[in-house]
């Protein structure tokens, strides 16, 4: 799947898949299927998988964040586990500036590179392993509340 050749996709787009001209690589449909852009096929196939585990983050987060219980969002800022809007400026892990980027980069790390997610922010990896287990927020909150939100030194000071 992660190396077909753009032609070959676009004569028989795999299921999920539709191809766009944008400017985006990849963007998520309201449908719920994956645009891919023609930029998209000049990644290598592991930043391509990266790239579309991303979006497929966006329905995962989507789905928590818009869920059962309104008040998600804000319990899930309060965790920390993807980071923090405290003091002012928003410091999401991975670099992001929205908690929405965030638990998707997240969920695209934990899907393609378990263990660097795992190792650099353990709170975010048992939250994300306890929510595919069918856990709940309160509970995915309470079961990785004993990690620490990052392992990296840099953490709090990396965002610009
Ligand atoms: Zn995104």
């Amino acid at each position: 799947m992660w190396n077909i050749p753009e032609r070959e996709f676009l004569l028989n787009p795999p299921r999920g898949f539709v191809f766009r001209q944008m400017h985006a690589e990849a963007q998520l449909l309201p449908d719920g299927r994956i645009a891919v852009s023609e930029k998209w096929f000049r990644h290598p196939p592991e930043i391509r998988e990266f790239i579309v585990e991303h979006e497929r983050g966006h329905i995962w987060e989507k789905r928590v964040l818009w869920g059962d219980d309104p008040d998600n969002t804000f319990k899930i800022l309060d965790s920390e586990t993807f980071g923090s809007m405290k003091d002012g400026a928003p410091t999401f892990i991975v670099s992001t500036f929205n908690l929405s980027e965030a638990m998707a980069e997240s969920y695209a790390v934990y899907m393609t590179t378990p263990d660097e997610l795992k190792r650099d922010y353990p709170r975010a990896f048992y939250f994300i392993e306890a929510m595919l287990q069918g856990a709940s927020v309160d509970d995915a909150i309470e079961l990785s509340s004993d990690y620490s939100i990052s392992t990296l030194d840099a953490y709090w000071g990396s965002v610009p």
